[in-house]
């Protein structure tokens, strides 16, 4: 009987007896030796990348183990060695996943993307036989399971790896340490290297990453100007609507306008705040109670009449160059139109709760028998400026 860590144990010596048999791995761990033991000599103090860690061992070892991707020294030997690699996927306390991840770059190409799904054992042999590479089933794209921002590198590969190494570095520590205390430094035992051998291996890994993200980030380029191109098009369709709209839009505010002008309008709305949406606001605040009056009244009837806004009144001033095309670019026509009517249309549905409404104009009228309307007219009138505020503010 073992339990889960035992379990994670013995993977992690299958692990390492895999990768202690490659090239790559030797490079890493003589490369780590000789700056733990620059470390440990104190010759490291200058450099700020671990000058900080000299008292303390634990953040030490977390800054060697990511100071390199151990992996790039043993991938190229691993995906090239079938029955090496099906052993490494295949380890039992690994987590079965994998996913389509590209967080590098930023931006997604994949519906899935970041998502993980159950690395099946029929994903395991198709990574086994294509070095490393499934094809994603939700984009039909090759995906690198060993890409650094895969979650099955990630939850699997990178951890197992830090945890070996956080316990060899240690050991070497520990080693190097005593070795010191002995004065004889040269019993640390570091692997024969060939310095051509080296660079060659991490051109070969650096340079095949390399062309990886260079390969995506210029799929994405393509899709980000695809996409622009399509904004734009539709950006050119909706000015040609706009256009060909315009004349009947303008028309109708016309006609609007034909119900009377406040020409002298602009200058209050400039004094009162930037943005002429305001106007409303200043109008609904200080004038509201002067735009109705009841002109009938009996104890069973009531005649309200109401003074609606003129548009301009709500919109500001405009001029003949307001109605040739493309008009102010600063006055959304469209959305001032369409505000405008629902403006209107919120009275009407208001006022008609309480009786019968005629408009004629921007001058409404409500002929009412509703005796709570009657005797309260000036308290519903209030909830009809609150309607209309809250209408306008979803302008
Ligand atoms: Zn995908």
């Amino acid at each position: 009987m073992t339990n889960p860590s035992e379990r994670k144990l013995r993977d992690l010596e299958i692990l390492e007896n895999i990768i202690s048999t490659f090239n790559g791995i030797k490079i890493y761990e003589k490369e780590m030796k000789e700056t733990i033991f620059e470390y440990l000599n104190g010759n490291l103090s200058a450099d700020n990348f671990y000058k900080s860690y000299l008292n303390n061992r634990n953040d030490f070892l977390d800054r060697m183990i990511h100071s390199q991707e151990i992996f790039l020294f043993i991938e190229d030997e691993l995906i090239k060695d079938k029955e090496k690699l099906r052993t490494v996927i295949n380890l039992k306390t690994f987590e079965n996943f994998v996913s389509h991840s590209d967080v590098a770059s930023g931006i997604g190409d994949c519906s899935s993307e970041g998502d993980s799904w159950d690395f099946t054992d029929e994903y395991k042999e198709e990574a086994v036989n294509n070095r490393g590479c499934i094809t994603c089933p939700f984009c039909n794209e090759e995906i690198y399971i060993f890409d650094l921002y895969n979650s099955f590198y990630e939850d699997n590969i990178s951890l197992y790896l830090t945890d070996l190494y956080k316990k060899k570095f240690s050991i070497w520590i520990d080693l190097v340490e005593a070795a010191s205390i002995n004065k004889s430094q040269n019993q640390l035992e570091l692997f024969p290297i060939d310095e051509r051998q080296k660079r060659d291996l991490l051109i070969i890994s650096t340079d095949k990453k390399y062309k990886l993200r260079a390969k995506k980030a210029e799929k994405k380029a393509e899709e980000a100007a695809l996409i622009q191109e399509e904004k734009e098009l539709s950006k050119i369709k909706n000015e040609e609507k706009y256009k060909n709209e315009f004349p009947a839009m303008m028309q109708e505010i016309a006609t609007y306008l034909s119900w009377g002008r406040r020409n002298d309008y602009i200058g209050d709305w400039e004094e009162e705040s930037d943005g002429l949406q305001l106007a409303i606001y200043w109008n609904l605040d200080w004038d509201f109670d002067k735009r109705y009056k009841a002109t009938h009244k009996t104890k069973t009837f009531k005649e309200i009449a109401f003074r609606f806004w003129l548009y301009e009144e709500v919109f500001g001033r405009l001029t003949d160059t307001d109605f040739i095309y493309p008009g102010n670019k600063d006055n959304p026509y469209d959305i001032f139109l369409e505000g405008y009517k629902k403006l209107i249309k919120v009275t009407h549905k208001f006022l008609s709760k309480f009786g019968d409404v005629k408009q004629e104009k921007n001058y409404f009228s409500l002929k009412s028998m509703d005796l709570d309307f009657i005797k309260g007219h000036r308290d519903y009138m209030h909830e009809l400026k609150q309607a209309l505020y809250d209408e306008f503010e979803s302008i």
